[in-house]
């Protein structure tokens, strides 16, 4: 365990000595994300720290937001969608438009998240995730460092290898806080419209988008396709 603590701060350091101003760490505030907010709290202070508030999170992700924001004194930089956007794809298809079909839920995954986080990344070089190897299928290829294709950037992903265990060990044994929606069985928590508690033996994605059953288990499109680099 503290060995892959360690090659996780180390990673970090890396990229922060590589990049500099150029590095962005995306957060959306789940286990993942908090136990690397206070890695880099303590071991990398300059990455800045950017997340998405889509307008549909649910209150239990601001409260831990601003209960990082606290204990560790950093920086939160949050990025709206755009507003003209939101009020056009509402105005045409309502604003429960991701129930009726998988364009829509696209469309609004889309306005309410990617083109934030291409505005969070625009003018970056790399920029740092929490995404794990064991949370779905399609992050089986995933690497530790990669070049993101769909971003242009180089992409670090310093918990490819960690478990959920292990995660959560380290978020108890430093006290991190975490999202109070984790102990009512959310294992991956999003917009709360979008979100929902799982039952023992449900795949843990399944707690996303669960009404689309076509494609098996869905991603949003904030990880999708890279390039394996090393
Ligand atoms: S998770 Fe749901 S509410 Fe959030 S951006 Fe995607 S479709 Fe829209």
């Amino acid at each position: 365990m503290q060995s892959k603590i360690d090659e996780t701060i180390a990673l970090l350091k890396q990229a922060e000595d590589e990049y500099g101003p150029d590095l962005v760490f995306a957060s959306s505030f789940g286990a993942e994300d908090v136990l690397l907010i206070d890695l880099i709290s303590k071991h990398a202070r300059s990455i800045q720290i950017v997340t998405l508030d889509t307008g549909r999170l649910p209150q239990q992700t601001y409260d831990v937001m601003d209960a990082c924001r606290d204990k560790y004194g950093i920086k939160i930089e949050v990025y709206f969608p755009d507003t003209a956007e939101v009020e056009a794809m509402v105005r045409e298809s309502g604003l429960n438009l991701f129930y009726h079909s998988v364009e829509n839920r696209k469309r609004c995954c889309e306005i309410r998240k990617i083109h934030p986080l291409k505005r969070a990344l625009a003018g970056k070089k790399a920029w740092i995730t929490g995404v794990r190897r064991e949370q779905a299928d399609s992050r089986q290829t995933m690497s530790m460092v990669e070049d993101d294709t769909y971003f242009g950037l180089t992409k670090f992903n310093p918990l490819i290898e960690w478990t959920q265990a292990e995660v959560w060990n380290y978020i108890r044994d430093n006290d991190v806080p975490y999202n109070a929606l984790h102990d009512q069985h959310y294992p991956s928590i999003g917009c709360a419209c979008c979100t929902r508690a799982i039952t023992v033996g449900e795949d843990p994605r399944s707690g996303r988008w669960w009404w689309e059953q076509e494609d098996g288990v869905a991603e949003c499109g904030l990880h999708a396709s890279p390039i394996k680099r090393k």
